[in-house]
């Protein structure tokens, strides 16, 4: 397959990876760059399977599987229920044998992001197109390419040699190179239906599903709302909501009972959280907020009475559980064909993890559970915050996750965490045995 080798820019220095970006703590980590090079290696490559959670609060499991089987239409893609995670529906990847992955003559440039999106599942939509050969009619047979430097100006129309391309996979053309070029209003809809890709991921178009039946989600994320097993008429916090894919799989499991309170600090993500949980027929209630600054600070907590509803300041310990999915760097993405990322930009991160972290133990109750994840891959966004967090904050304690739930593999060295602390966080990553999924980490907590 002619995936890149990075996802890195070539000045990219790829230590910062593995240090924990902060002053007062700044020790490389220990592993070899062998090990470096086989994640990066694998941050290019797509996942082998794709997988859909079931919205149990409207939709019965086996329905929608059917419903799945019945739009795929094909024999010979393998769908079916995860072992352990009974929502979860999972579609592998097609042998790529089995695919005609033959170059047509006619070729359609795509920009990486699209690019990382056909081979995830996905159509080609118009924005995502940067060139077409003139002479391409619709319902042609075109290969499709990735511009990975981006040299390539939008409307290009021959074949491109200016910049490196990687050929991902082939399609039939739905919208004429004037429609995309030419007419301004136009650039919405399918430009290219996908026949076949590299990845072999078959073509999901989700919105062919009703409404809220189901949405595409990484495992790992499905993972970290089970670790924080959220249950029927509890107090629960979501720190960094939107869009609200976890905010809906944690109303799924308390049933839609108790209290669920979904913030993010950004009106817009608002609004599309409020959407999906209108969509999803969940129950919870969406503020706009700082998170780094909703703890109400009243010396005797006597005083005030505490109803979560009305949302942000609350006072401390308001909540039975709290999920701090973390604003990150956000490495872990898959495949990716060019990352842009700055040292300024990841190093930008900690400091604001950490005074979420702050809010989140002062807001939980004691005996209260509190989950931290990213989804990215260096040791300071996530075993960094981990040990600077175990010192701070005495009340904490990491907690292991149950067996069936411990299907990533154990954390980086390079902090001050115990090889116990290490097997206790869990790094999702090339070297998961169970999950080949995005770059993830999540570490469970309990506060006394
Ligand atoms: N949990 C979400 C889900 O599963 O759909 C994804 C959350 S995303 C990793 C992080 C979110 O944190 C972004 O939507 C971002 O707008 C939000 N965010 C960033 N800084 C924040 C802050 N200070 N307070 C609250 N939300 C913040």
């Amino acid at each position: 397959m002619e995936y890149p080798n990075t996802p890195f820019k070539s000045d990219f220095n790829t230590e910062i990876l593995t240090k924990t970006h902060c002053d007062d703590a700044c020790q490389e980590v220990d592993s070899n760059s062998d090990e470096l090079e086989g994640l990066l290696k694998w941050l290019c490559s797509t996942p082998n399977i794709t997988s859909l959670r079931v919205n149990t609060l409207t939709n019965d499991v086996e329905d929608v599987l059917n419903l799945i089987k019945a739009y795929l239409n094909d024999n010979n893609i393998k769908v079916e229920i995860h072992p352990i995670l009974k929502e979860v529906i999972i579609i592998h990847n097609i042998p790529i044998e089995r695919l005609d992955l033959n170059k047509e003559k006619q070729e359609v440039i795509i920009d990486v992001h699209c690019g990382a999106s056909v081979l995830r599942g996905a159509h080609i939509f118009a924005p995502g197109v940067i060139g077409m050969q003139k002479g391409a009619q619709l319902n042609d047979k075109v290969s499709v390419y990735v511009d990975v430097n981006k040299k390539c100006k939008k409307g290009f129309c021959d074949i491109f040699n200016l910049g490196r391309k990687v050929f991902v996979g082939n399609g039939v053309v739905k919208m004429t190179r004037k429609e995309l070029f030419c007419d301004n209003n136009s650039l919405k809809g399918i430009a290219i239906e996908m026949l076949a890709t590299i990845s072999g991921c078959p073509t999901l178009n989700i919105n062919n599903l009703p409404t809220g039946s189901c949405i595409l989600q990484n495992l790992p994320s499905i993972i970290c709302v089970y670790l924080l097993a959220p249950k029927p008429n509890e107090v629960i916090l979501d720190m960094c909501a939107a869009p609200g894919h976890k905010t809906t799989h944690i109303a799924a499991l308390m049933e839609n009972k108790g209290i669920l309170v979904a913030l993010d600090k950004i009106q817009p993500k608002i609004n599309k959280l409020e959407r999906i949980r209108d969509e999803f027929k969940a129950n919870f209630k969406a503020f706009r907020a700082d998170s780094t600054k909703i703890l109400l600070k009243i010396e005797n907590n006597m005083h005030s009475s505490n109803n979560v509803l009305n949302g942000p300041p609350f006072l401390m310990e308001s909540f039975d559980r709290i999920l701090l999915d973390a604003p990150c760097s956000a490495l872990g993405k898959r495949p990716q064909f060019l990352n842009d990322s700055t040292e300024k930009i990841i190093r930008s991160f900690v400091p604001l993890q950490r005074k979420l972290f702050e809010n989140a133990v002062a807001l939980l109750k004691p005996h209260g559970t509190l989950v931290y994840s990213t989804c990215t891959i260096t040791l300071g966004e996530n075993e960094g915050v981990v040990a600077w967090a175990l010192k701070k904050f005495k009340n904490l304690k990491l907690i292991e996750p149950p067996s069936e739930l411990k299907l990533g593999s154990k954390g980086w060295k390079g902090t001050d965490l115990s090889d116990k602390h290490l097997s206790y966080v869990q790094r999702f990553d090339h070297l998961s045995v169970d999950v080949d999924s995005v770059g993830f980490f999540v570490a469970c907590f309990n506060k006394s």
